[in-house]
C-alpha cells in the first residue's frame, strides 16, 4: 500500500502525485500519512532505513544518514546527565558519512527520489548555501537535472564531494529571499518544477529522520528537542516524527518541547513566538532586515518568509509541543561552538553552533532540568574531515528581480 497526503485544512486525503498543496488550493503544509503505523526499520545503509516513513517507492542506495550518540563531554560541560547528539555531517569515526555536512542533504535525497517518482523537468533550488551543495551532490549521483539560484555570499559553499554532473548554478546579487524569488520565476517556464521547500512532504519527512533516529537509539521520545531555525521546517520535521513516534506506541505518549534559536539581530521566528503571534510583522519582528541579515554569522537562519503562520507550520508546531524561543549572538554562538568542538571533536556549522548556545542558555534559564532527556540536533558539521570538495562554477550571475538571459543545458564545472 502506498502513502497518502492529507490537507490541514479540509482534511481531506488523496494518493501522492507530488503535490506541493491541497488540489483544492488550501493554504497549509500537506503531511504524509503512511500505511505502517509501527516503524519497521529496513536493512539499508542511510536514510532510507527509514523508508517506511518517507515518501518514496524506490530506495536508491546511499550511507547519507544521521547517526544518533550520547554526549559525554559536552553534557558535562552544560551540566547534563541525559544529552543525546543527532549529528548530520562527516564523521567516520562516529559512522557519519554526509558528505555535504548539513542535514539538508536529508531533504534531497528522498526529495529528488519522489520527483523521479511522480514528476518531471529539472529540478529549481533556491539555496543560502546548505541546500544547493546538498542538491548539487544527490543530484550527481541520481542522475537529476537541477537549477540552483545562490546569493553570491553562499558561493564558496556549493561543492560536491566528486566533481557535479547535472548542475546548472546561478549567482545572484541579494540575499536567500531575493533567490527564492528568482527561483519561483523561473519555475513559470516550462520544464521547471520548483523543489516547494517546507510544502514538500519528501523535504520534512526527510528532515524528520533525525527525530527518527534518535528516539530508536534512545529507546523513547526525548522530553527536550533542541535545534537552531531558519525556517523552521526542520522543528515542524521533529514535530511529525514525534507524532508518528507516539501513534506507533513503543516510545513515549509525550511530544518533545521545542527549544529553537535564531542568531540576532535577526531574529523574526523568536520576535513573533515570544509575542505568542500567529503573524510576523515585518517592522517589530524584522526590522532592517537586510542589514540585520548582513550582521548574521548563521546566514542559513535568515530566511525572510518561514512557513510560522501557514496552518502546519511553526507556530502549530510550537502550539503543540510548547516551545521556547532563543535569540543568540554571533559570540555566544561562537564559543558554543568551539566548545562543542573541544569537548566532541567534530567542528559544527555556524547554525549548529547557535543551537548549541541556546542549549547552555535553556540549562541556565531552568528550562531544562538536569537530568531530562535531551536531544541536541547538531544540523552540520565535520567540514574538516571531508576528504575532497570540488567548488561548483556559476555559469551566470544576475541581479534581484531579473531572470538569467538563457538558462543553459548542460553543467559548467
Ligand atoms: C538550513 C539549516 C538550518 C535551519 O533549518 P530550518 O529547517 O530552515 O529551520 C540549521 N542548520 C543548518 C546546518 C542548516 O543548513
Ligand atoms: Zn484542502
Amino acid at each position: 500500500m502506498n502513502h497518502l497526503l492529507r490537507c490541514p485544512v479540509c482534511g481531506k486525503t488523496f494518493p501522492d502525485h507530488g503535490e506541493l498543496a491541497c488540489p483544492d488550493g488550501h493554504h497549509g503544509l500537506l503531511r504524509s500519512i503512511y500505511p505502517e503505523k509501527q516503524l519497521a526499520i529496513r536493512n539499508e545503509p542511510g536514510i532510507f532505513r527509514y523508508a517506511d516513513w518517507l515518501p518514496v517507492q524506490q530506495v536508491p542506495r546511499t550511507q547519507s544518514s544521521p547517526v544518533t550518540f550520547r554526549s559525554l563531554g559536552f553534557a558535562k560541560e552544560v551540566g547534563l546527565s541525559n544529552l543525546w547528539i543527532g549529528f548530520t555531517g562527516y564523521a567516520p569515526y562516529k559512522g557519519a558519512y554526509v558528505p555535504t555536512c548539513s542535514f539538508k542533504e536529508l531533504e534531497a535525497w528522498p526529495t529528488v527520489q519522489r520527483l523521479k517518482e511522480t514528476g518531471v523537468g529539472t529540478l529549481v533550488v533556491a539555496s543560502a548555501g546548505n541546500t544547493g551543495r546538498a542538491f548539487a551532490e544527490v543530484a550527481g549521483v541520481m542522475n537529476q537535472q537541477i537549477l540552483l539560484v545562490v546569493p553570491k555570499r553562499g558561493l564558496e559553499r556549493i561543492w560536491t564531494s566528486a566533481p557535479a554532473e547535472n548542475v546548472t548554478l546561478i549567482a545572484m546579487d541579494g540575499d536567500y529571499s531575493d533567490a527564492i524569488a528568482i527561483a519561483d520565476k523561473i519555475c513559470d517556464l516550462p520544464g521547471y518544477t520548483p523543489e516547494g521547500g517546507a510544502r514538500n512532504v519528501a523535504r520534512r519527512d526527510g528532515m524528520g529522520t533525525v527525530f527518527l533516529d534518535a528516539a530508536v537509539t534512545i529507546g523513547k521520545i526525548p522530553d527536550h528537542y533542541v535545534q537552531g531555525v531558519g525556517s523552521g521546517t526542520g522543528a515542524i520535521a521533529a514535530w511529525e516524527a514525534a507524532l508518528r513516534l507516539i501513534a506507533d506506541g513503543r516510545f513515549g505518549e509525550t511530544l518533545p518541547r521545542l527549544h529553537l534559536a535564531q542568531n540576532l539581530p535577526f531574529i523574526p521566528l523568536v520576535s513573533a513566538w515570544q509575542a505568542r503571534r500567529r503573524t510576523i510583522i515585518p517592522e517589530i519582528d524584522m526590522p532592517h532586515a537586510e542589514e540585520a541579515i548582513r550582521a548574521v554569522n548563521a546566514d542559513v537562519l535568515t530566511n525572510r518568509r518561514p512557513p510560522y503562520a501557514v496552518p502546519g507550520g511553526l507556530f502549530d508546531a510550537l502550539s503543540a509541543c510548547g516551545g521556547r524561543m532563543y535569540g543568540i549572538t554571533n559570540a555566544a554562538a561562537e564559543s558554543a561552538g568551539l566548545l562543542f568542538e573541544e569537548t566532541e571533536g567534530i567542528d559544527p556549522d555556524p547554525a549548529a553552533a547557535v543551537a548549541c548556545a541556546a542549549l547552555l542558555a535553556a540549562v541556565d534559564r531552568g528550562n531544562i532540568g538536569e537530568d531530562a532527556c535531551v536531544l541536541l540536533n547538531i544540523t552540520g558539521g565535520g567540514y574538516k574531515a571531508v576528504p575532497q570538495k570540488h567548488h561548483v562554477v556559476p555559469v551566470e550571475t544576475i541581479r534581484p528581480g531579473e531572470l538569467p538571459a538563457s538558462i543553459p543545458e548542460k553543467s559548467h564545472v
